[in-house]
C-alpha cells in the first residue's frame, strides 16, 4: 500500500484520542490516500464501507454496502446503489466476491444486486469469472427476490451462454433465507443473523454480526433502537450502526417524520453504543435529511456516549489484526 495514512489503535488512551479526531469529517476526508491493499494477512478480519449512504443520490456517498475479508473470503453486505464501482476501487474483480448477505429489501440495500450477480458471471479475467452459483443469504423473501432477479435477466443468462460459453452454474442463484442464527460458517468464518425492527409496517430487517477468530463486528441493518443489537454487539471490535436525523425546518414533513420513525436517533445509537461497548463505534448509512451538519450528528451523539466514535465514508477501511486496529480510507 502507498501514500497511506494509516491509524493504529492499541491502547485505550490512544482509542480516546482517535475518536476525538475522527469524529471530525474533515480529517476523515483528508485521510483519502491509501489505494487498496495487498491481500490481508491470514489472521487479519478486513472491513470496507463501500456505500455509507441511503437512496439519495450522492456521487461519494453510495447506498448501503460493506465488504467483510477474512479466512480468504470476500463477503458483501448489502448491495446498493454502486456496490460493483466500489469493490472494484477496494482491489477486487465482481465474480471474487464468495457470498452477499442482505439485511433488507428496501432498494438502497439492493438496486446494485443486479449488477453484483450478472457482472461477476462475465467471462472476462478483470471483471467476472464466477464459475459456481451466486451464494445469497438475506431475510425471509430472498429466494423470491433471487427467482425475481434471474426471471428479469433471462435474456442476460441465455444468451451470454449460448454465446459466451459462460459456465451456466454461474448464472444460478442460491438462495439462503434465515433471520437468526448462524447462517455461514466456512473458513473459520462465522455469520451470525438476527431480527432488528426497522419499522412497525417493515418486516423481515435483520442485522449480522461477522466472527472470525477473536475478531468480531457488527452490521446493524436499518433499524430503529434495538436491544439486539446491544446484545450482538457486545464486546466487538467494530459497530456499524445506521442512524437518522433532519434538520429542524424538515421536522413537520409527515414523509420526514415517517423516515426517521424507521430509523435510529443519534442519540439511542450513542445509548447502542454505550451499552455494547465495542473497540470503535462507527457510523455508515446515514440518513441525513435536509444536509444537518455532521458536527451536529457527533453532539447528539455525544450526549449519550463518550467512547471512540467513526464518522464512516464510502472506501473507508478497517483492518483489525493481532496488532490492533488499523483505519484507512482507499483511493476513489
Ligand atoms: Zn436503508
Amino acid at each position: 500500500m502507498t501514500s497511506l495514512r494509516t491509524l493504529c489503535v492499541t491502547g485505550a488512551a490512544a482509542l480516546t484520542a482517535l475518536a476525538v479526531t475522527l469524529a471530525m469529517p474533515a480529517i476523515a476526508q483528508e485521510a483519502a490516500l491509501a489505494t487498496a491493499p495487498d491481500a490481508a494477512p491470514a489472521d487479519d478480519l478486513v472491513v470496507t464501507l463501500l456505500g455509507t449512504g441511503t437512496p439519495a443520490l450522492h456521487s461519494d456517498r453510495f447506498s448501503s454496502a460493506n465488504l467483510v475479508q477474512a479466512g480468504g473470503l470476500n463477503l458483501l453486505f448489502d448491495a446498493g446503489r454502486g456496490a460493483t464501482i466500489r469493490i472494484k476501487q477496494a482491489g477486487l474483480n465482481i465474480g471474487q466476491i464468495d457470498a452477499t448477505f442482505l439485511t433488507n429489501f428496501h432498494s438502497d440495500h439492493v438496486n446494485g444486486l443486479a449488477d453484483v450477480f450478472m457482472t461477476g458471471y462475465i467471462r472476462v479475467p478483470y471483471i467476472g469469472t464466477r464459475q459456481e452459483p451466486f451464494q445469497l443469504y438475506g431475510p425471509i423473501g430472498t429466494q423470491k427476490l433471487a427467482d425475481g432477479l434471474r426471471m428479469t435477466h433471462q435474456w442476460d443468462i441465455d444468451t451470454r451462454i449460448l454465446d459466451e460459453q459462460i459456465p451456466e452454474p454461474a448464472t444460478r442463484i442460491e438462495a439462503h433465507e434465515s433471520e437468526s442464527g448462524v447462517v455461514f460458517e466456512q473458513n473459520g468464518v462465522k455469520v451470525t443473523a438476527f431480527p432488528v425492527k426497522h419499522g412497525d409496517k417493515i418486516e423481515n430487517a435483520i442485522g449480522y454480526r461477522i466472527d472470525y477468530g477473536d475478531k468480531s463486528v457488527l452490521i446493524s441493518g436499518d433499524t430503529t433502537f434495538d436491544q439486539n443489537v446491544v446484545e450482538f454487539g457486545r464486546d466487538t471490535d467494530l459497530v456499524i450502526h445506521e442512524v437518522g436525523m433532519a434538520v429542524q425546518d424538515m421536522m413537520d414533513s409527515p414523509a420526514v417524520q415517517t423516515a426517521l420513525a424507521h430509523h435510529t436517533s443519534p442519540e439511542d445509537v450513542g445509548r447502542v453504543f454505550a451499552a455494547a461497548q465495542p473497540d470503535f463505534a462507527v457510523y455508515s448509512h446515514m440518513v441525513l435529511m435536509g444536509n444537518p451538519p455532521v458536527d451536529e450528528l457527533i453532539t447528539r451523539t455525544r450526549t449519550t456516549y463518550d467512547g471512540p466514535l467513526v464518522i464512516g465514508k464510502d472506501l473507508m477501511q478497517f483492518r483489525l489484526s493481532d496488532q490492533g486496529t488499523s483505519i484507512q480510507v482507499l483511493k476513489e
